[in-house]
């Protein structure tokens, strides 16, 4: 399974594991949103996860 997460700016962050989808998000949210970057956790991030089939 692949986990995904979706911004609401249209962008979908994709990957393997939990932490890889995670930190691709922060790094999303630190570039995209920065006015966002520092109330957004990992833990916030987490729980957006979606699983979609491979
Ligand atoms: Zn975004």
């Amino acid at each position: 399974m692949t986990r995904q997460v979706r911004c609401e700016c249209g962008y979908t962050a994709r990957g393997r594991s939990d932490d890889e989808v995670i930190a691709l998000v922060l790094a999303h949210v630190a570039a995209e949103h920065p006015d966002l970057a520092g109330s957004e956790t990992a833990d916030d991030v987490r729980h957006w996860i979606e699983l979609v089939p491979d």
